[in-house]
């Protein structure tokens, strides 16, 4: 793959250290998407980051558009995350026994997302989605679960079937290691396709106990649910006597000081049942939550009959940086966050505009991808649809140019507090080079 991107600036440094880490771990990186197969070449080794920046082991320095995949909304080493996380740190990494903090940041979630009563904390978004499903099969007495074809809910073995196109298919596991049993009990369909979801409650609604969604889809580019398709989701699991639980991973504390459900928000129909958050609240640490009303919550042990537990649960590290986190997330960071996500979706769409690229622009509150297809791309089959050869030389250009993209094209650009005008105009600086860049992997491979 490499050699598809002759202009790569070098990188020795990091590619040392991936030839090292490539001998210990599998793949060389300890989650996938950071190994840079479907763009090629060599994953940048962070030595440090601060603010709007990452700086590789090379000592280059990259405008930083993944923010840890939406953690650091704040920019990195935030001040007063770092000196919330120091005070906290001094006073000891872990109890197991309850702590104040834990509190805290439960009150503070609780605060900001009104159908929440109650959240009990995990420390992934994996676990929260987990622990959120087997909440739903204990209270409905279910076991079927409904998903969307391109949504991403963690490795949860039940929940990593995206399966066949267009129509309501059982699932089938995308990863070996999932036994078709786990899978059985998932329903794939596709996103945004209201029909669909009546289907399969007409043919199955008894045994459903839940369906789960992202709020607003960023695990396949941005997708935002088309007008009208959260309700009908709500309306129909209501129906049915099915929960609905609302995956506010990536879009929690990020859209909106709500989440999604801020921006979206309240249904006519009813707020969904349970929601999953991790990311943001965790402002860089392993911290994710999943809560709902309390009289849902209570089902879960030492109350409940539904078992849930985790030795770092509610961490008080984790839990310092979530707080300060949030409560540094005033009305003035949502605004930045809009004004810096337009300036440089606007650049960016100007760019390749005027290259000639095909391309959709698409929003959930500040989060906003880029699709290299004309649009509008409103599933997954519309997403794998994009051309993935344009994304990589984009992504290459920028690279070169000291501007770090997610290494996927179905992924969501993730700004920050710290974005500047600096920081902008080192974007928007980057944008026309690597605009033709797409435009001529466009030419080499036809239309
Ligand atoms: C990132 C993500 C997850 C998984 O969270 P991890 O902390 O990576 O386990 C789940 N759901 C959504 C919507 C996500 O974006």
């Amino acid at each position: 793959m490499p050699s598809a991107h002759p202009g790569h600036t070098p990188a020795p440094a990091s590619a040392a250290l991936f030839a090292r880490a490539q001998a210990v771990v599998p793949g060389g990186v300890n989650s996938p998407v950071r190994a840079f197969r479907s763009v090629g070449g060599t994953p940048r080794f962070v030595a440090r980051a601060a603010g709007a920046y990452l700086i590789d082991a090379d000592g280059r320095e990259y405008v930083d558009l993944i923010g840890s995949w939406g953690p650091m909304i704040l920019g990195h080493a935030h001040p007063e995350v770092l000196a919330a996380v120091a005070q906290a740190a001094a006073r000891g990494f872990s109890y197991g026994t309850p702590s104040e903090n834990e509190v805290a940041l439960a009150e503070e979630i609780v605060a900001r997302v009104e159908p929440v009563e109650q959240v009990r904390l995990v420390s992934s978004g994996t676990e929260a989605t987990m622990s959120a499903l087997r909440l739903a099969r204990g209270i409905t007495g279910r076991s079927r679960v409904v998903k969307f074809a391109g949504c991403y809910h963690g490795h949860v073995d039940a929940l990593l079937a995206s399966a066949g196109s267009g129509v309501a298919t059982f699932g089938l596991p995308d990863s070996a290691g999932v036994p078709p049993s786990a899978a059985a009990e998932t329903i794939v369909l596709p996103y945004n396709d209201i029909a669909a979801l009546e289907a399969a409650f007409a043919a199955d609604g008894e045994h459903i106990a839940a369906v789960i969604t992202e709020a607003a889809p960023g695990n396949m580019g941005v997708v935002p649910p088309l007008p009208g398709f959260t309700e009908a989701v709500r309306r129909i699991t209501r129906a049915h006597g099915s929960l609905l639980i609302s995956d506010e991973v990536m879009t929690g504390f990020r859209c909106s000081r709500s989440g999604w459900y801020g921006l979206e928000g309240p249904y006519a129909a009813g707020a969904p049942d349970l929601f999953t958050f991790g990311k943001v609240m965790g402002g860089g640490f392993p911290a994710a939550a999943f809560g709902g009303p309390a009289a849902l919550m209570a089902w879960l042990a030492p109350d409940g009959p539904v078992y849930q537990a985790g030795t770092l649960s509610g961490n008080p590290v984790a839990t310092a940086a979530g707080l300060a986190t949030l409560q540094a997330c005033t009305p003035q960071v949502y605004r930045h966050l809009d004004t810096v996500a337009a300036a440089i979706a606007e650049a960016a769409g100007a760019e390749l505009g005027k290259a000639g690229v095909p391309h959709t622009i698409q929003w959930a509150g500040s989060m906003f991808s880029i699709f290299f297809a004309d649009g509008p791309v409103a599933n997954y089959d519309a997403a794998k649809r994009t051309s993935a050869p344009a994304y990589a030389a984009f992504f290459h250009s920028l690279l070169d140019q000291g501007v770090h993209l997610p290494p996927s094209a179905f992924e969501a650009w993730f700004v920050s507090a710290a974005h500047d005008d600096r920081a902008v105009d080192r974007v928007v600086a980057a944008l026309p080079a690597a605009a033709r860049a797409a435009a001529d992997s466009c030419a080499t491979i036809g239309p």
